[in-house]
């Protein structure tokens, strides 16, 4: 895989001008670094949602605990004929096991997952008064409600600054340098927040997510069609461009 090398010029020095950095500043601080990445994407994705379809907070919280090991494509598939059977917290709290499990056994885990749907319905009506909550810490006290999922819920629901960081959002940071080694999700999660304005936080897990699921794929990153290249710590290793990053 190969670039010509005037194209790797332009891709850059085209990046640049738009950034109005110097022709001959190839040294992006993280700072630089984010805010260059944050204008290409109100640019380019001004309108960056979840692809999970849902019609309330409970029906939300349903779908991202079934994403989980599983796309949303799927997800949507279950999920119409799903809340037909519990369109509520109360009818889930109530359910059988083998009942949501016939619903959910087309998903990654159905067992597992059937388990804390119902547990989930049951702590949201037991402790939540059947309402969804908004803080990260009251979510993950529910089934099946980890650090990512609770993140999603608080930024999509409450537009929350909470940065979830799931597989793509993991690897697609790396990749570009937005973080540099991070050990685990939360780790870096601390790092994006520490750069990301907190009113960007929620659009910036989905402009990451939809980057990493079209454009910046696990097993072949579709560099030639991706328009952040002279921002990209891969990019340039892969490339061997000039610009280098201070980290
Ligand atoms: S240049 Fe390649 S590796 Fe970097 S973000 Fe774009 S697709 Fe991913």
């Amino acid at each position: 895989m190969s670039l010509p090398r005037r194209w790797q010029r332009h891709l850059f020095f085209g990046f640049t001008k738009t950034l109005s950095l110097s022709k001959n500043k190839y040294l992006l601080t993280k700072k630089e670094k984010f805010a260059a990445l944050i204008a290409h994407f109100e640019e380019h994705m001004p309108v960056a949602e979840t692809e999970l379809h849902f019609g309330s907070p409970y029906e939300l919280l349903v779908a991202v605990i079934l994403s989980a090991q599983c796309t949303d494509k799927r997800v949507n598939q279950i999920t119409p004929q799903f809340f037909k059977h519990f369109p509520d917290p109360e009818t889930l709290s109530v359910a059988s096991h083998d009942a949501v499990y016939e619903q959910v056994k087309s998903c990654s885990y159905p067992n597992n997952k059937a388990r804390n749907l119902i547990g989930m319905a049951q702590t949201l009506l037991n402790e939540f008064n059947g309402i969804v909550p908004d803080s990260v810490e009251a979510l993950q006290k529910m089934p099946g409600v980890g650090r990512k999922t609770a993140n999603v819920i608080a930024s999509v629901v409450y537009n929350k600054p909470a940065m979830a960081v799931d597989t793509h959002v993991f690897r697609v940071s790396e990749r570009i340098g937005l973080t540099t080694n991070a050990k685990n999700p939360l780790d870096s999660e601390k790092q994006l927040v520490k750069y990301l304005p907190e009113a960007i936080i929620p659009k910036a897990h989905h402009w990451l997510i939809l980057h990493g699921r079209y454009v910046c794929k696990a097993r072949k990153p579709d560099c030639e069609n991706c328009g952040i290249t002279p921002l990209c710590n891969y990019f340039r290793k892969q490339y061997k461009t000039k610009a280098t990053t201070k980290s």
